[in-house]
């Protein structure tokens, strides 16, 4: 991989922070975008910018055309069996929530429960546990061993809890934790529970094939895959999708409506209610294609190998304490320094150009656990370097001592 060329393709790394040049490792919370998908967005509202799917007008035509070919690609990309398999969502949140509020409103009833586990982010706990408040339904949860692996132990006793529902993140967006997630499909499958895969850590990261994975529901993030905020896909199993009733309503999601009755379009439209994000889904389109042309094997391993030397190199520094040591990783790493607070450490590193999490990451229930407020989390992407390590290295060396002394 050559990382001099990819990073020239991201404008923004060209820039110093608090004058110094930006090493940007909070690709966990979003990711930098390639001039690619800024020329994408940039040319569709220069160019083709129209309403979709309803125009006879020749530019609304293309609209509609360009944007149901990126379905193609997201389809292609996760391997799914039918375009209409994918919706287009404002992100991972806004998908969890849609199959929170019509799958489990649907299915859930009292005494059932959702399983989830114990490394979720607040997207993966919150739309669920507001769900089982008002079903009298129960979240029961898999817990973790102190490495950051889920406890598997018990999980066949939990998946026996009348679970309605699997949701699981398929890697940990503070442990860096890879979940075993085909072991899980396979024993939730076994019992006919459906399962839902939090892939927003992982899409940008790892090669997705829901086919393989046999996944019920996936929902990621475009924004944390190289392409713009504001667009997010659903994945679902056709049958699952048209079992369910619609998110919200209004235009775009109907066939036909009268004062007395609505009937609803056909999928995946009957999800994709009101103006979709064109401009969104045809930079998530050419996201997609920017990492293919790169590899996401290659990705993997170049990520890989920036995680082996930044975990070496932290591990030398004395009284580091590590959140996340589990054998299958992603380039996550989360760590802390007993008597010095995270977000200290967070600040010291800005003032030197280098951007890392602080805090709970979204995942208090995970920081209870831990026994901690928060962590320092840097995240790694293809375009960070071993050299830009160095430097994060120097930072947190230099930080420790200044909030030591
Ligand atoms: N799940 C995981 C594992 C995440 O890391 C995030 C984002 N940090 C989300 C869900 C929520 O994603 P979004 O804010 O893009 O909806």
């Amino acid at each position: 991989m050559n990382v001099t060329s990819i990073r020239n393709d991201f404008p923004i790394l060209n820039q110093t922070i608090n004058g110094k040049p930006l090493i940007y490792l909070d690709n966990a919370a979003t990711t930098q975008k390639p001039q690619v998908v800024i020329d994408r967005i940039s040319d569709y509202y220069k160019t083709i910018n129209s309403n979709v799917h309803r125009g006879v007008h020749t530019l609304s035509q293309r609209a509609t055309e360009a944007m149901e070919n990126a379905r193609i690609t997201v389809q292609k990309f996760i391997n799914a069996k039918e375009h209409r398999e994918i919706v287009f969502t404002k992100g991972t949140t806004e998908s969890i929530n849609l199959v929170a509020q019509t799958f489990a409103q649907q299915f859930l009833n009292e005494g059932d429960s959702i399983l989830i586990s114990a490394v979720e982010h607040h997207a993966n706990i919150v739309p669920w546990q507001q769900l089982c408040k008002q079903k009298k339904a129960n979240l029961l949860v898999i817990p973790i061993l102190e490495n950051g692996e889920l406890d598997l132990s018990n999980v066949d006793e939990l998946l026996s809890k009348n679970v309605t529902l699997l949701a699981i993140s398929h890697i940990s967006n503070v442990l860096g934790t890879i979940n075993p997630i085909e072991l899980l499909i396979e024993k939730a499958h076994k019992k006919n529970i459906p399962v839902l895969i939090d892939a927003a850590q992982s899409v940008a990261h790892e090669t997705i094939d829901v086919q393989k994975l046999d996944c019920d529901f996936l929902v990621f993030s475009g924004h944390k895959m190289y392409a713009p905020m504001g667009i997010g896909v659903l994945y679902g199993k056709t049958d699952w999708l048209n079992k369910l009733p619609p998110y919200q309503f209004g235009g775009e999601m109907i066939l036909e409506v009268r004062f007395e009755e609505t009937i609803f379009n056909e999928l995946p439209f009957k999800f994709e209610t009101g103006t979709p994000n064109v401009e969104g889904i045809l930079g998530l389109e050419t996201a997609i294609h920017y990492l293919q042309k790169i590899g996401l094997k290659q990705i993997a391993e170049y990520e890989h190998k920036l995680l082996t030397y930044a975990t070496q190199k932290l591990n030398e520094l004395s009284g580091i304490i590590f959140h996340g040591i589990a054998k299958h990783k992603s380039a996550v790493l989360s760590f802390n320094f007993q008597g010095i607070h995270n977000s200290d450490i967070g600040a010291i590193l800005d003032q030197l150009g280098i951007a890392v999490r602080t805090g709970h990451h979204c995942a208090q229930p995970l920081m209870e656990n831990l026994c901690v407020p928060g962590t320092v989390r840097a995240s790694f992407a293809f375009y960070n370097t071993k050299e830009e390590i160095d430097m994060f290295i120097e930072g947190v060396k230099m930080a420790k001592k200044m909030l030591t002394m």
